[in-house]
């Protein structure tokens, strides 16, 4: 917390150049910046069932359940998993969650200026 707070007064400088409209808006940029599911460290369990429903459901077909293979959190959707609070995957996102997600990718600057700086400086 404290290392947080030492690095925000050298961030305000940055983040305050970065207004909400400004934020990068294309998957390809979203991709570059953000921590996102189509990132490499990222990792999910796509579970199959494991037997057989009528009529739709078969056996070994993907269930549609995205697990984190981190903290083993589930949902149908990966940017609806409720990662554990010390899951170090929960930042990631997929980047159509991150481009209808503005606050969020704004506070995400504000964590990582170096992020921010990069984007700032190839504008
Ligand atoms: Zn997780």
């Amino acid at each position: 917390m404290a290392a947080e707070h030492q690095a925000s007064g050298e961030t305000d400088g940055i983040v305050s150049q970065l207004s909400p409209d400004e934020l990068p808006s294309s998957i390809h940029d979203t991709r570059k910046l953000l921590p996102t599911i189509s990132d490499e460290e990222s990792h999910y369990h796509l579970p199959t069932n494991d037997i057989n429903y009528q009529p739709n459901v078969h056996k070994n077909e993907p269930s549609g359940v995205v697990v984190c293979c981190r903290c083993g959190e589930g949902a149908m959707n990966s940017d609806e998993i409720a990662h554990s609070k010390d899951c170090d995957q929960k930042e990631y996102h997929s980047a159509y969650w991150w481009i209808h997600h503005k606050e969020q990718m704004l506070e995400w600057f504000q964590q990582h200026p170096r992020a921010a700086r990069r984007w700032l400086s190839r504008r």
